[in-house]
């Protein structure tokens, strides 16, 4: 399908409530340079929506990060994230830009935003990719789990701008020094008339997002419904805290009331890529690996030998979790 209107892909630079631009964007840049290669060297553009004066401090980062065009809509109504005030900025902008791809990070924030974006454009939307891709015709080529995780689906879409989302921590960073002169456009706030139906009172965090913090944990010790009930899951905690880890779960023991959902890994979890992940009690279901097979090593404690973990695990041990974890805390704390 030959495209000789739309050009460029465009990222929504997705700011932090703290007021820092949130991982993911730098993770999509990284991946749309690779698709900009593939299309011919296309410019990578972000959008960035935020309170009066904001842009100022980040013009520095986007230059040093490649981004080609900032397009930012500055106005103190944006301070806090309105799914009517961004779903419009963004699609007045798609329609005067014309990008030919549009990358969004599926956060909360880009879950909410993305799709009303892509019905408002009457576009597709291929949701929590865990790659992307520039096929032989030069469109995109998103990949995502389907069929409960059983297949993976690479989807094209025939409209533009050609939409995905991609979970936080699904692609690597390759930090290179990319400086360009990054063009910085100031664009028009229209949303006087935009009805925004909802006003945020207050913002709490939850104890569990406090507490957990998966997305930059560097070892993550997981457990599985092997791990068969709370003294199970307080012997995890044991073990991880003596080496540094991050608690983390499967669903099997989220749905038996051992973990909170906020720590599950896996393809309705989180995604994370730990320097080490040690799965205990796991089987290794598709749809669980499908969430840590970036892990840089990955160890499995497992009583079954023939369980499919073992098949992507770096170390092994075959082993009663109830044995191996305290000899292990008894040789070394
Ligand atoms: C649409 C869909 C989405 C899903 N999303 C997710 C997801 O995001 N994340 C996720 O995790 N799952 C997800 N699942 C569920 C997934 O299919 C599996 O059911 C789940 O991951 C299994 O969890 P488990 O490995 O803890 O349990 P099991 O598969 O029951 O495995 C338990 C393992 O523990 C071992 N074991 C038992 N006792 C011991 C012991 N004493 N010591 C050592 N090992 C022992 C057993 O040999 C077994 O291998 C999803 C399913 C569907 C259909």
């Amino acid at each position: 399908m030959p495209n000789n209107e739309n050009s460029g892909i465009l990222i929504y630079a997705q700011l932090t409530r703290e007021e820092y631009i949130h991982t993911v964007f730098f993770e999509l840049l990284d991946k749309a340079k690779d698709l900009s290669q593939k299309l011919g060297g296309v410019d990578v553009n972000a959008v960035f929506i935020s309170r009066n004066g904001l842009i100022n401090s980040f013009k520095e980062s986007f230059q040093n990060m490649g981004v080609n065009k900032v397009y930012y809509f500055e106005d103190d109504n944006l301070k806090n994230y309105s799914t009517e005030y961004y779903s419009k900025l963004i699609v007045d902008l798609v329609g005067v830009i014309k990008p030919e791809i549009l990358l969004i990070g599926a956060t909360n924030q880009g879950r909410d935003l993305a799709p009303r974006i892509a019905a408002s454009l009457g576009t597709g939307l291929t949701a929590d990719c865990i790659d992307l891709d520039i096929n032989e015709k030069g469109q995109l080529a998103a990949t995502r789990p389907t069929f409960g995780g059983q297949l993976m689906a690479t989807i094209l879409c025939k409209n533009y701008p050609q939409m995905a989302t991609v979970r936080p921590n699904v692609f690597k960073v390759h930090s290179v020094d990319d400086k360009v002169e990054t063009e910085f456009v100031s664009c028009p706030v229209n949303i006087s008339y935009v009805k925004n139906s909802v006003e945020l009172l207050e913002f709490k965090k939850t104890v569990e997002t406090l507490i957990n913090d998966l997305d930059s944990a560097e070892i993550i010790v997981a457990g599985g419904k092997g791990l068969k009930n709370q003294k199970g899951f307080e012997l995890l905690k044991r073990f991880a805290d003596s080496i540094g880890g991050t608690v983390a779960a499967t669903r099997g023991a989220i749905e038996m009331g051992l973990a909170p959902a906020s720590i599950q890994v896996g393809q309705t979890g989180k995604t994370v890529h730990p320097k080490i992940y040690i799965a205990c009690g796991i089987s290794g279901a598709v749809q669980h690996t499908v969430g840590m097979t970036g892990s840089e090593h990955i160890i499995a404690i497992n009583n079954d030998e023939n369980a499919p973990i073992f098949e992507i695990a770096d170390t092994g041990i075959v082993g009663d979790f109830f044995d191996v974890v305290p000899e292990y805390l008894e040789t070394n704390t």
